[in-house]
This record gives structure tokens, C-alpha cells and sequence, in this order.
């Protein structure tokens, strides 16, 4: 339906030009005159440009001619009775026919001004070389001419609007199938900024997002444009801005200098006095009070926009935050399945991948990879004798001496009910013998404190190196399990390394 839409509209202009013509034309064999130009108003560089002419006697005016003050009125004002002026005839002269030598310039001259929603747009401007050769009853009929032109140009001009909005519409859609498919946030905003910015010729995009549910507090999450006024991380209070407003009331917000709502800021209280854009909307990601977060586009410029763009941007920051849901929705669950519930470190299943994928790499690229195996010493006696909720306490607060012990690169995952692994990567055994010894002083040393019950426990570590303690992940566990229950056989609360022979306990 779009796309036919577009193939439908693409040709407006030079079915304008066809139009135009056709008039022209005809109002060369109704007046009799020897010449039409069409004049379009650029009001941007001052001037009239010669968009279209039709002649019986060509003659070489001038292409361009200075919009003077003096001419806009003068031609604007012309109205349907009054006659031709003759000092508006004498401007013209002086400006349209400036390179033709004086006597070869035509005598008569007719002009009638083209309007669109009531402004100066253009005239059109008939001559002939015989002098009196308009009378004034060709005025009406050539006013009619003119009137029919700016009707046209009017539908034209909205039909190109229309156009511009299938596009919009067109884009939407595009956009909406990045939003459900992409991976990122960036990737929204980058999108929307491109939109947002051909459309509306918005000069910067952000996303706000709240910190949580009910948090007092938003945080900038990214940026499609300057960012000397405000910064991605920046965090604000939802109170008393327009960004704020939009969230905490989930209803489109405009902020325009003129008439600014009771705010006293845009992202910020006070920002309002040093706010380097001329206006802004906010956009919030959900309908509800309590956004959130909010879609933000700013403006250098006045705005020219519509209702129907506020319209389609509003769903555009619905679409978004629909999207943020899911792609939140998707990493939590993607972290319940990757974590253990209990000590927040990543579970057996999830180990296990990361270390067939750390072992591959180490093969390819003869890295050094090592991993330690950890168990709780006499651990059931936590539980039997303080209760299974003291056991849990010091799961989780082994989980997490191990990995203050270990580079932020280090996977720790829990293997079982009190055993750790630990995949360190980039190091051989002998380095890793430090980091063990670590974690075991640590955890040896450490009061597990929980309701006022303090309990001391012991760990048992085994270290196995790929690929001399074993090639394959399998292997590799099983040595480095085996390890670890030779320190068991010594009595525990050591370290060791694999060493051929080594067997596990339940081997
Ligand atoms: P060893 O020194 O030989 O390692 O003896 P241990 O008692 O530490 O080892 P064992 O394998 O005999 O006992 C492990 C205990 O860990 C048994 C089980 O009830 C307990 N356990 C496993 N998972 C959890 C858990 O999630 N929470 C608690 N509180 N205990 C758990
Ligand atoms: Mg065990
Ligand atoms: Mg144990």
C-alpha cells in the first residue's frame, strides 16, 4: 500500500511543471500576449527565481531579480480591481528586463501574484511590445489564471506533505522491525536519530531511562548528537523537568521558549536559562504514569512539525520502550540461565561452555589456560550442626571471596553443591599456585558471621594446566578434580597441582 502510495506521488513535481505549462499556454492564446514567466519567491536569498516560461517572442530576462521590499509589496499587493500600477511596472522593467536594450523592451506589462496559505509565493508576468495592449479587462481573467495556479500549488504543496509522511510511515515500519529485531539500544537510537533528524529536522536524540521502577532519579542512556550539556551516564531528578514530566506521566511533553510549561528545567532543575536548543519534545517509552524513560528530540530551530509527526514520534518512543522491555526481559532471563541463583556466580552448565570455549581458544592460539577446582572442607558439618540457611551464607560468601581473588577476566562458576571452579585464562599453574594460596588464606582466615553465629572453614584447591594436565575440557576437569582430592587425602586446606596418577574420588 506504501510503496504505491510513493510510486504514485513520486512524479508530483514535474506533473506541477505539466500543470503549469498548460496554463501558461493558455493564457498566452486567451490574453494574446507574447510572453509568460512564471517568478517563484526564494525568500531565503532574497530573490526571485524564473521557474518556468512560455514564449511566442523569447527574449533573454533575467534568470534571477533581487526580492526588494519595494517589488514584494508591490507586486503582493496588487489586488483583483485596481489596474496594473505603473510604478510597479517601471520595478519591473528595471529588473526583469535589465538586459535587453531599452528600446526593444515590451511596452505592456500585466503581473499577477501567486499566494500559498495566504503568503507571497511567486508571480506571473505576461508582456507584449505593442503599448496599451492590456486593458483592463483582461485583469480578471488573468487573476483567475493566478488563482487557479496557487489552488494548485497549494494541493501540490500538500500532496508533497503527504508524501513526505508515506515516507514517515514507510520509515516507521522499517523502524519498527529494527526495534524488534536489534540488538542494542544504540541501535534504536541511531535509527531514530536518522528519522528524527530527517523528518523534523531534529539536531540531537537521547534516551532517558529511569534508574528503576519507581526511582526518583533518570539516568542519560544514550545520546544521537552533542553532548557538551549533558553526558550518557549523567543521572538527574525525575522532579519539576521536562524529561522528567514525561515519565513520571507517561504523556508527550513540549518545551518551546516562548510558552514553557511550569518546569524549571529540560533534564535538569535551572537548565531552562542556559538550554542550547530552541525547543524540544519528550517522548515517554510507555503510556502509563511512571515511564520508563523518555524519548527526547531537540531542536535548534523552531520546529515545523505537525500533529500528525507528534503523533508518529510518540509511537516511535511506545515502540522503543515496548523493545527496551524486551531486550531487559531478555538479559535477565538470560542471566537466570547463565548464573546460580545462590552465590550470583555462573552455574555448572554455563562453566562447562565457557571452558570447551576457552579450551578451543588456548588451542588456537597456544594460550596458556588453567583452572583450579575448589571444595568446601567438611562442609555437611556447617549444615548439621547451624542449620542449612548458615550452609547457604557461606556458599555465597565463598562465592564471593573467590572471585575477589581473581582478575575481573576470570570465569568463577559453582560446580556443585560446595565445590567452585575457576577458569583463569592467559596463566600457567605456576602462577596460579599464588592466587589459589590466596583464596585459600582468605577463606581460612574469614569469619562466617550469620545471626550472630560465627563459623570457620577450610577449602581444598586442585590445579590442572591445559593441554600437559589434560587436552579437553573433560580432561582438564577431571585432573583438576583429581587434584584437588589429593589435597583432601592430605587432610585438606592446601593446594595442589595435577600430577600423572592422580585419581578422583569417584573415578
Ligand atoms: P569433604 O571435606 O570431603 O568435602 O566433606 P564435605 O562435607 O564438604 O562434602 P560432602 O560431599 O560430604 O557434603 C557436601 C554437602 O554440601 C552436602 C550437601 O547437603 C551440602 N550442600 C550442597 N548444596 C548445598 C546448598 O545449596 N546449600 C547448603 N546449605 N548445603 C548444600
Ligand atoms: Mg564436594
Ligand atoms: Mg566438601
Amino acid at each position: 500500500m506504501i510503496g504505491e502510495q510513493r510510486d504514485l506521488l513520486v512524479d508530483l513535481n514535474s506533473l506541477f511543471l505539466t500543470q503549469l505549462t498548460l496554463l501558461m499556454k493558455s493564457a498566452i492564446s486567451l490574453s494574446g500576449c507574447e510572453n509568460v514567466y512564471y517568478y517563484a519567491l526564494q525568500p531565503e536569498k532574497k530573490e526571485y527565481s524564473l521557474e518556468k516560461m512560455e514564449s511566442v517572442h523569447p527574449s533573454e530576462v533575467a534568470k534571477r531579480l533581487p526580492a526588494t521590499d519595494e517589488l514584494v509589496t508591490a507586486i503582493g499587493q496588487a489586488d483583483k480591481k485596481s489596474p496594473v500600477s505603473e510604478k510597479t511596472t517601471r520595478l519591473l522593467l528595471q529588473s526583469v528586463y535589465t538586459d535587453i536594450p531599452e528600446k526593444e523592451r515590451p511596452l505592456s506589462l500585466l503581473y499577477s501574484p501567486i499566494e500559498f496559505n495566504k503568503s507571497h509565493i511567486g508571480f506571473l508576468l505576461f508582456d507584449h511590445h505593442k503599448p496599451d495592449f492590456f486593458t483592463a479587462d483582461d485583469i480578471p481573467s488573468v487573476r483567475s489564471l493566478t488563482e487557479l495556479l496557487s489552488a494548485q500549488i497549494n494541493s501540490f504543496q500538500y500532496l508533497d506533505l503527504f508524501r513526505e509522511r508515506c515516507d514517515l510511515y514507510s520509515i516507521m515500519l522499517e523502524v519498527n522491525t529494527h526495534l524488534n529485531v536489534a540488538a542494542s539500544k544504540e541501535d534504536f537510537l541511531t535509527e531514530i536519530g536518522r528519522i528524527g533528524k530527517y523528518f523534523l529536522k531534529c539536531d540531537r536524540a537521547i534516551i532517558a531511562l529511569r534508574q528503576d521502577t519507581f526511582g526518583s532519579r533518570f539516568i542519560i542512556d544514550a545520546i544521537d548528537g552533542s553532548n557538551e550539556d549533558v553526558q550518557v551516564g549523567d543521572s538527574y531528578p525525575v522532579e519539576n523537568t521536562l524529561v522528567g514530566r514525561a515519565i513520571q506521566k507517561g504523556k508527550i511533553q513540549l518545551y518551546k521558549p516562548e510558552a514553557p510549561p511550569p518546569i524549571q528545567g529540560i533534564f535538569k532543575p535551572g537548565d531552562r536559562d542556559s538550554y542550547p536548543f530552541n525547543s524540544a519534545v519528550a517522548f515517554p517509552l510507555n503510556e502509563e504514569p511512571n515511564s520508563t524513560g523518555a524519548l527526547v528530540l531537540e531542536f535548534n530551530d523552531p520546529p515545523d512539525i505537525v500533529e500528525m509527526d507528534i503523533k508518529l514520534f510518540g509511537m516511535i518512543g511506545l515502540n522503543l520502550g515496548a523493545a527496551l522491555n524486551r531486550l531487559n526481559l531478555y538479559a535477565m532471563m538470560k542471566e537466570n540461565a547463565t548464573t546460580d541463583a545462590l552465590t550470583n556466580v555462573y552455574n555448572s552448565r554455563t562453566v562447562r561452555e565457557r571452558l570447551s570455549e576457552e579450551v578451543a581458544r588456548a588451542r588456537r592460539y597456544q594460550s596458556a589456560l588453567t583452572l583450579l577446582f575448589l571444595d568446601l572442607d567438611k562442609f555437611k558439618a556447617v549444615n548439621d550442626t547451624y542449620g542449612h540457611l548458615m550452609g547457604d551464607y557461606v556458599l555465597r560468601d565463598t562465592a564471593k571471596i573467590i572471585k575477589d581473588n581473581v582478575r575481573t577476566g576470570d570465569i568463577v562458576g559453582r560446580y556443585g553443591g560446595e565445590e567452585f571452579v575457576v577458569i583463569l585464562i592467559n596463566a600457567v599453574a605456576e602462577d596460579v599456585v599464588k592466587t589459589a594460596e590466596r583464596i585459600r588464606d582468605c577463606i581460612a582466615k574469614h569469619n562466617f558471621e550469620f545471626e550472630d553465629q560465627v563459623v570457620h572453614i577450610k577449602i581444598s584447591i586442585g590445579i590442572a594446566q591445559f593441554p600437559k594436565d589434560g587436552d579437553s575440557e573433560e580432561h582438564l576437569l577431571r585432573s583438576a578434580d583429581a587434584a584437588m582430592y589429593e589435597t583432601k587425602r592430605k587432610g585438606g586446606n592446601d593446594i595442589t597441582l595435577y600430577q600423572p596418577g592422580m585419581q578422583p574420588k569417584y573415578h
